[in-house]
């Protein structure tokens, strides 16, 4: 079942050291893994839940995807250049109102050929159900991706990357103790922890929580234990797992979501200007700046390996031009 997916992107993608921003935090050895470089229009995480959910709307006979997300959204982009690739229909809902102006992954989505919807205050996929009746009744055949493409389809994707990390890591002869990255929808987090327990990966997952609010009025720590629940039935997994065993970084996200203040924007200058690595605004800076803070602070033993995983971003940068002055 984890082989069955829908090639859409580079894989495996590097596997890293950080040099010289690892001789800034004594004690501790810094990698990073490029999923920044996953090849899909400019790259991401999504593009790995994207070969499992593109490959079961085809199998279904769907010549439709429906999916949302913010204008900035990097999921919608990736969807977007995944339908191209598939030869599907894609509609995008975006929440807020139509910008004068498209910049970052909106004008991508648009130039990949997305059909774009904006529904206001409805930011998290509110609106899907009433678009899908719509176009049912013109003929297509949907196939709707949930917000961020998190269920369990789309979290097989990084069950299986845990698989390529652990190769790389066997290669490298190198044992990671703690992987940081940015937990959004959830559907990363949940595969990462099927991966773990599936591949035994001995590292422990610090998933930093971007987003202070729920989606669809559920916690992201309900979010991530029903993926796991479900994917822990599909997979065989023996672990009996408790909502008790999700955990999430909740330091960092006080800001809101999309609001970069001056801890993003020096995580992101500091990466770039040390190892000519770009993050993004949104996400990978926040998650950086939240793993820089516990290792200059101590909060994981010292003497630690640890990896920055590197879930994209790229695109919305340029949505934020106007801090760099
Ligand atoms: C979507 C996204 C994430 C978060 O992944 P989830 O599976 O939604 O939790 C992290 N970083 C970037 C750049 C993303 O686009």
């Amino acid at each position: 079942m984890i082989e069955d997916k829908y090639n859409l992107g580079f894989f495996p993608t590097p596997l890293q050291k950080l040099d010289k921003i690892s001789k800034l935090f004594s004690g501790y050895t810094i990698y990073i893994k490029r999923d920044d470089h996953t090849g899909l229009a400019s790259g991401g995480n999504k593009t790995r839940k994207l070969e499992y959910l593109i490959k079961k709307a085809i199998t279904q006979g769907c010549d439709t995807i429906i999916t949302a997300g913010a204008q900035q959204s990097n999921h919608c982009r990736q969807t977007a250049a995944a339908c191209a690739i598939a030869g599907l229909q894609c509609h995008l809902l975006l929440g807020g109102k139509k910008p004068e102006v498209y910049e970052g992954n909106l004008l991508l989505s648009s130039i990949l050929g997305a059909n774009i919807h904006f529904t206001g205050d409805n930011r998290k996929g509110e609106d899907i159900p009433a678009l899908k009746k719509d176009l049912e009744e013109k003929n297509n055949t949907c196939f709707v991706i949930p917000y961020g493409g998190s269920n369990i389809t789309g979290a097989l994707g990084f069950v299986n990357a845990v698989k390529e990390v652990k190769e790389q890591l066997v290669e490298q002869n190198v044992k990671i103790d703690y992987i940081f990255f940015a937990s959004s929808s959830g559907g990363m987090q949940a595969g990462l922890i099927l991966g773990k327990e599936l591949y035994s990966l001995n590292s422990e997952l610090v998933p930093i929580s971007i987003d202070k609010d729920e989606t669809n009025g559920q916690s992201l720590e309900k979010v991530v234990f029903d993926i796991v629940k479900e994917g822990a039935s599909i997979l065989k997994i023996k672990k009996d797992f408790k909502l008790s065993d999700i955990h999430l970084n909740r330091n960092y996200d006080k800001d809101g979501y999309g609001v970069v203040t001056q801890n993003e924007i020096n995580a992101m200058n500091q990466l770039a200007r040390k190892e000519g690595i770009l993050l993004d605004p949104v996400y990978t800076a926040r998650a950086f700046y939240g793993m820089l803070d516990c290792l200059q602070n101590q909060k994981i033993p010292v003497n630690s390996n640890v990896l920055f995983w590197h879930t994209g971003g790229l695109p919305a940068i340029f949505k934020h031009a106007n801090q760099w002055k």
